[in-house]
């Protein structure tokens, strides 16, 4: 059984000072953290419970018109707030797809996007590339659930579907250190992460994601989300599809479930999506293009197929108005 400190500091600037501590991570729900831990995935020093910072799980318009939310906000607060559902309706329906109520009630917005893949390899303590090991598990063993994009070394995909709907609406990430604040694309955020050994976001040890934020031009418009799952009930994403054609008409398209972070569509074909009198056939082409750079595994192949059939559907949606 792994011994941490738990610590559950009274103001931002304490929670920054804890988690400079070597080996202090921050809690949010724990829904991923906490068994993380008990499958020897993490053996911290301390975790450093963040979810009772003040304003931290705040919904609000800032200034400029941004729609801002801390990370402490629930993932069922994000599906059911008036505010999202008014002005990222997009992000509304990616929560409400995210497992079971009871993980809904559970998750943080922030340990959302910063929890770890699936994979089964990593969960069971194979000695895979993101393990201690030198090579991936999954390559030449059961990969039906991994990438088709970048593929490897790791080919796991990420399981957070809002991230799907916040790349979709050119979305930013505060994050927080000691050292000052920095915000970053939810791309960025995701950089690197299939030849990243330890984890799959962008942040350093001491960083804190303290809010997201969605400009003012990507609030409103016509959207399109889609989840496809292997079983009837609650489930990660096959493959996943987020679009949004703003009001300004710029048309933004991202796919979950193919890649180690949300996938955005080729900007050319969303060009042309935005350019309108689009017919079936012309729908069927943009599809196959932004599949185009898809390097399918053997066991993935169905995958291109599925985010085709979204690709089509989102398609459809936001040229029908
Ligand atoms: C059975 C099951 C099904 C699931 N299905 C889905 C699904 O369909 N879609 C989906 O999107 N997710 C799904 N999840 C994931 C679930 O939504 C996440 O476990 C949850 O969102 C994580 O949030 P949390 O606040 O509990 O994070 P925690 O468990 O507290 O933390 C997760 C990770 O993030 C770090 N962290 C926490 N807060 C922050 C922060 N503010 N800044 C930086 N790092 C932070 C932690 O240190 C840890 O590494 C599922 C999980 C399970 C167990
Ligand atoms: S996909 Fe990634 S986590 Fe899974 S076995 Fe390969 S390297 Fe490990």
């Amino acid at each position: 059984m792994t011994r941490y400190t738990y610590l559950r500091p009274p103001s931002l600037a304490a929670a920054l000072d804890a988690l400079a501590a070597p080996g202090a991570v921050p809690l949010g729900g724990g829904s991923d953290l906490l068994p993380s831990i008990d499958e020897g995935l993490l053996t911290p020093s301390a975790v450093v419970d963040v979810q009772a910072l003040p304003g931290f799980d705040d919904i609000g318009r800032g200034a400029d018109g941004a729609l801002r939310l801390g990370a402490g906000v629930r993932i069922d607060t994000v599906a059911q707030h008036p505010l999202v559902r008014e002005h990222a309706a997009l992000l509304a329906a990616a929560a409400a797809a995210v497992g079971s109520p009871a993980l809904r009630n559970m998750g943080t917005l922030g340990g959302n996007l910063a929890q770890r893949q699936r994979c089964w390899y990593l969960r069971r303590g194979v000695a895979c590339f993101k393990n201690g090991g030198d090579h991936c598990a999954a390559y030449a063993g059961e990969h039906s659930y991994h990438a088709i994009f970048d593929t490897g070394p790791c080919h796991a995909v990420h399981p957070s579907d809002p991230s799907v709907a916040l790349e979709a609406l050119d979305a930013q990430v505060e994050v927080a250190s000691q050292r000052g604040t920095r915000v970053l694309a939810v791309a960025a955020l995701y950089e690197g992460a299939a030849h990243n050994r330890v984890r799959e976001v962008t942040l350093a040890d001491d960083e804190l994601i303290v809010a997201v934020r969605i400009p003012a031009e990507s609030l409103g418009g016509v959207w399109h989300w889609e989840k496809t799952i292997q079983r009837g009930a609650f489930d990660f994403a096959l493959v996943s599809c987020a679009a949004l054609r703003r009001s300004d008409g710029v048309v933004r398209m991202a796919l979950g479930g193919v890649a180690a972070g949300p996938w955005r569509t080729p900007l050319s074909v969303e060009e042309d999506v935005a350019s309108g009198g689009l017919d079936a056939d012309s729908i069927d082409a943009l599809a196959e293009r932004a599949l185009y750079d898809a390097t399918p595994l053997d066991g993935t192949r169905y995958k291109v197929r599925i985010a085709q059939a979204l690709l089509r559907r989102a398609m459809s949606v936001l040229t029908a108005s």
